[in-house]
């Protein structure tokens, strides 16, 4: 069992205040939807969360298991089972997706010691039942995929590594109906495996197959609501403007 809490956070980009007080928590085998319009701090949450250096925390606790990772480095929390999946990876050319790969799985599965043989045929397994074909293996980590092969690696990296929460930020951005189910239905059967899930996303085509116990809405670097899928059904109808009222 793994409990993520985030308590009163408080984080600022080059100086600006972005998330002004953000509470929530997410138990393994739970999904909850995070969502909010355009520029509300979702990603920030996110890169907060995994601890990208450019985002500071300045009031405010992340705790993982009851142990404070507020201030812990990206590789600690990954050892400790958070996984971000970007919504805009980086490419690191000359990186190959056999060593990415194999570099974090040892970061975060220390004591594993798998050999090449055994870890290159769960990469491969996976690779197939998301969709990838073999010779991927050999390219550079996103240099020149196709928006599709993005997502299908973000879920490859899930799939491979083990997280205990893992937080998808947009994984249904740019994905067509077919590659959106077989997304969705890699995240329910991590789900049912007891893994938690922070699914960011603006729309919720997504929520439709998933269907999230827990939808919270961030605005202005808050959350103004707490809800389940009826709050996102009426997001799909209504919008947010609505919930500036309230915010
Ligand atoms: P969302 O994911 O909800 O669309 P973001 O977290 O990406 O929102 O952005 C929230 C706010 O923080 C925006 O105003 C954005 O311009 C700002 N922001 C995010 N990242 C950076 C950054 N690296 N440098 C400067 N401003 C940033
Ligand atoms: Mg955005
Ligand atoms: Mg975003």
């Amino acid at each position: 069992m793994t409990e993520l809490n985030v308590i009163d956070l408080k984080a600022s980009v080059q100086g600006t205040e972005i998330l002004k007080g953000v509470n929530l928590t997410v138990k393994s085998g739970e999904i909850h939807a995070l969502m909010g319009p355009n520029g509300a701090g979702k990603s920030t949450l996110g890169y907060v969360l995994i601890g990208h250096p450019d985002y500071k925390v300045t009031s405010g606790r992340i705790i993982l298991d009851g142990k404070d990772i507020t201030g812990a480095a990206p590789e600690e929390r990954a050892r400790l089972g958070l996984f971000l999946a970007f919504q805009n990876p980086v490419s690191i050319p000359g990186v190959k997706i056999s060593t990415f790969l194999r570099t974090a799985y040892n970061q975060m599965h220390p004591d594993e010691k798998l050999s090449l043989k055994d870890f290159f045929n769960l990469v491969k397994s996976n690779m197939e039942s998301v969709g990838l074909n073999e010779s991927f293996i050999s390219r550079s980590v996103n240099d020149g995929f196709s928006g599709g092969e993005r997502k299908r690696f973000e879920i490859l990296q899930m799939l491979v590594l083990r997280p205990k929460i893992v937080i998808l930020d947009e994984i249904d951005s740019g994905l067509d109906i077919d590659a959106l189910k077989q997304v969705s239905s890699h995240i329910q059967r991590e789900y049912n495996e007891g893994i938690g899930f922070i699914i960011i996303t603006h729309y919720q085509r997504i929520l439709k197959d998933i269907r999230p116990e827990f939808v919270h809405v961030l605005m202005n670097g808050r959350i103004v609501m707490n809800g389940d899928k009826n709050l996102s059904d009426k997001i799909e109808t209504e919008g947010y403007d609505w919930l500036k009222e309230v915010a």
